[in-house]
């Protein structure tokens, strides 16, 4: 047992790493969206135990607080992924039905949600603020387009959402009135009512997570909760987030194609990046001339407007 004093030799006891800011934010619910929340309800581990788990592979070497954050960021680098999922974090929290159907499809946690068969549903329906109800967007097929805000519209639409909340939470009155059972009643409920459950997962598939839920492309709802929940995973690992920040959620994937477009343009002949694009199999317009919007030209393009914003 490597916990067990003797056996390890005369190494220091082990004990259960906390970590106090941590332990301050037990319990503690952070508002999302209407009604919404989501608080940390336990943690096991901290950036020692990611250090500590690596270093059974790699051998004990330097103890140095600097070395175990060049430690974690080797093995964020270098995707040595076991060691980050020596950490687990339970949440809990409250969300509109249609945001649980996006969080339940990562499949590597573990969950406990609130049953509506067994009790009443929540009198909480979600009713998206008037800035962000949004025409579709035309570049993205799943988006609403930020520019097309047209404040009497989305007034109108708030209005509808309002209307149906009332008619359907009306029904569902009537029907467990009418003694009609509850699994059968919530069928009339909409899918903004809330749900809440409890979420537990190691740091490895968290990390997975907020990076498909931090994204812009994830619905801003979504994306709402995953600021909460980075915010918390931030205080249990700090060190751990940071290196997940500086590779996973800032870090650039580059295709073969986008390497050699970027090679045509650190030549620094003057070539345009429309030409560099073009070398590389990069396409940007279609036959006709026209601009291509989505694809692998226009988020070459997109990357390297990300480059140069870090010059800002
Ligand atoms: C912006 C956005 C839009 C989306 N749109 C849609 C959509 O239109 N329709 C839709 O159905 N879904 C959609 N999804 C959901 C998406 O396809 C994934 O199901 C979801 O993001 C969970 O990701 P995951 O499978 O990587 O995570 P997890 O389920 O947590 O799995 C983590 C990793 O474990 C491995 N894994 C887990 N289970 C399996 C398995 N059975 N086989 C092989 N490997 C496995 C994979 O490597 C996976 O990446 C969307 C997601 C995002 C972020």
């Amino acid at each position: 047992m490597i916990a067990n004093k003797e056996a390890r030799n005369g190494e220091e006891k082990m004990s259960r790493v906390t970590v106090p800011a941590a332990d301050a934010m037990i319990g503690v619910l952070m508002p999302v969206l209407d009604h919404g929340f989501i608080g940390l309800v336990d943690y096991m581990g901290s950036d020692e135990s990611i250090v500590q788990a690596a270093r059974v592979s790699y051998g004990r070497g330097t103890r140095r607080v600097s070395d175990d954050r060049g430690l974690i960021r080797y093995l964020m680098r270098h995707e040595h992924t076991t060691p980050f999922e020596m950490v687990e974090l339970k949440f809990i929290a409250k969300m509109p039905i249609t945001v649980a159907r996006q969080w339940v499809r990562h499949r590597t946690a573990s969950i406990n949600e609130y049953s509506g068969r067994y009790s009443i549903m929540s009198d909480d329906d979600y009713l998206p603020p008037l800035e962000m109800i949004l025409p579709q967007s035309t570049s993205n097929r799943q988006g609403r387009d930020p520019s097309g805000l047209d404040l009497e519209k989305s007034k109108t639409a708030q209005e509808i959402f309002k209307g149906n909340s009332e008619a359907t939470h009306d029904n569902y009155k009537k029907l467990l009135d009418l003694g009609i059972a509850r699994e059968t009643s919530r069928g009339v409920l909409p899918v903004h009512n809330y749900t809440e459950w409890y979420w537990k997962a190691n740091l490895h598939n968290i990390f997975h997570f907020l990076s498909l839920r931090l994204d812009e492309h994830a619905q801003w709802e979504t994306r709402e909760y995953a600021k909460e929940m980075a915010l918390i995973v931030k205080t249990v690992t700090p060190i751990a987030y940071e290196a997940f920040e500086d590779f996973e959620l800032s870090g650039l994937r580059l295709s073969r194609q986008d390497q050699r477009a970027l090679a045509v343009l650190l030549r620094g002949s003057g070539v345009a990046v429309e030409e560099a694009c073009k070398t590389a199999g990069l396409d940007l317009t279609k036959s006709d001339g026209t601009q291509i919007k989505m694809g692998e030209g226009p988020e070459f393009l997109q990357k390297l407007r990300s480059i140069q914003n870090r010059l800002n």
